[in-house]
């Protein structure tokens, strides 16, 4: 049986909003985002499988409240409904994060009530998508967007940004096209790092926590390192 997961971070308070929660890493992803900190995971193998991933939420039950289905990308796996099954069953909280690639698998993960929230990467808009992430699936973000908004779960969309891929101009429009989509909530902008191996070999960013700021009264946009 193929393992699904590449690793476990086991304890985090930073990736579920206010929960005490593991980071499952699923091995993998349909993209190749030129940013990508995270090579090992999208051209890695699987070495976690779902018995072993499901031991682990059992040893932890009543120590984390919530568990992170994240990647890699987790909803090209077919054992990420197993997992996420798994984890409700146990009492958890899930959460996953996403390219929005695979507007089915989410859809059906909403279906059986098996996701409790979702941070939606938006990688570029349509003019820069593939040049990006090497994907074709801007409009199946779109629709896995419209499938969250239409959800009664709670949502976020976040973007990495790069200096070298994301121009503010690029950032500006972004704010804007969420704004058109009728998104309300908090967009959240994160820094992509520098002096870390990515995907593609690039310059370094120029932008940082300090001088990525926006103004506007659209969106509320807050900058995470
Ligand atoms: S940053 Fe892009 S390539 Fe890397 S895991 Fe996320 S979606 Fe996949």
């Amino acid at each position: 049986m193929a393992k699904p997961l590449f690793d476990i971070t086991p304890f985090t308070l930073l990736d579920y909003p206010h929960k005490a929660a593991c980071i499952f890493w699923f091995v993998g992803c349909n993209m190749r985002c030129q940013y990508c900190y995270n090579p090992d995971i999208v051209f890695g193998k699987g070495k976690i499988s779902v018995e072993d991933a499901v031991s682990f939420l059992r040893s932890r039950k009543g120590l984390l409240q919530a568990v992170v289905l994240s990647g890699g990308e987790c909803s090209i796996h077919k054992d990420v409904k197993t997992i996420a099954q798994k984890a409700k069953d146990l009492g958890y909280l899930v959460k996953i994060d996403t390219n929005g690639s695979s507007p089915k698998t989410l859809s059906a993960l909403l279906d059986d009530d098996l996701i409790d929230y979702v941070s939606l990467d938006l990688k570029a808009l349509e003019a820069d998508f593939r040049a990006i992430t090497a994907a074709s699936t801007f409009h199946a973000f779109e629709e896995s967007y419209r499938i969250l908004q239409s959800s009664n779960i709670s949502f976020e969309v976040r973007s990495t940004v790069h200096s070298a891929l994301h121009s503010r101009a690029n950032i500006e429009a972004m704010i804007e096209y969420l704004y058109e989509l009728n998104y309300r909530g908090t967009y959240y902008l994160q820094v992509a790092l520098n002096n870390v191996r990515t995907i593609t070999d690039l310059p370094d960013s120029t932008y940082n926590i300090a001088n990525l700021n926006f103004e506007t009264t659209k969106l509320p946009v807050v900058i995470r390192g």
